[in-house]
């Protein structure tokens, strides 16, 4: 597992992503960090046919997508993939460094069961 981190509020107990001064539900500034798994689910996405900048998965056309994490649903993230993706679509986000920093894969096949 390529874990996703997420902060925790101490106060209200909303997940969002790491990088924040406080909570963007209750202003909270006691924040925990807390790594969840990646599965998540496609709920819009863009197909990129030309990028002004280098492409983050090595080919044009990519795919920018919105995910909600499974553990965290209120936590949304903006991923790449090179390969289509569809709204509704069961996927797994994993971190990286460099120019995009979350990537989508495709879904193991533990779900199906
Ligand atoms: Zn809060």
């Amino acid at each position: 597992m390529n874990p996703i981190a997420v902060e925790i509020c101490d106060t209200c107990g909303r997940a969002q992503l790491t990088g924040g001064y406080a909570c963007r539900s209750c202003g909270g500034t006691a924040l925990c960090s807390k790594p969840v798994a990646g599965d998540c689910v496609v709920t819009a996405v863009t197909k990129v046919d030309r990028s002004p900048i280098e492409s983050p998965v090595g080919t044009v056309p990519f795919y920018l997508a919105m995910v909600t994490l499974d553990a965290t649903p209120e936590v949304r993230v903006m991923a790449v993939c090179a390969e289509a993706v569809e709204i509704g679509q069961p996927m797994t986000v994993t971190s990286s460094d460099g120019l995009a920093p979350y990537r989508l894969e495709a879904l193991s096949c533990k779900r199906d069961t």
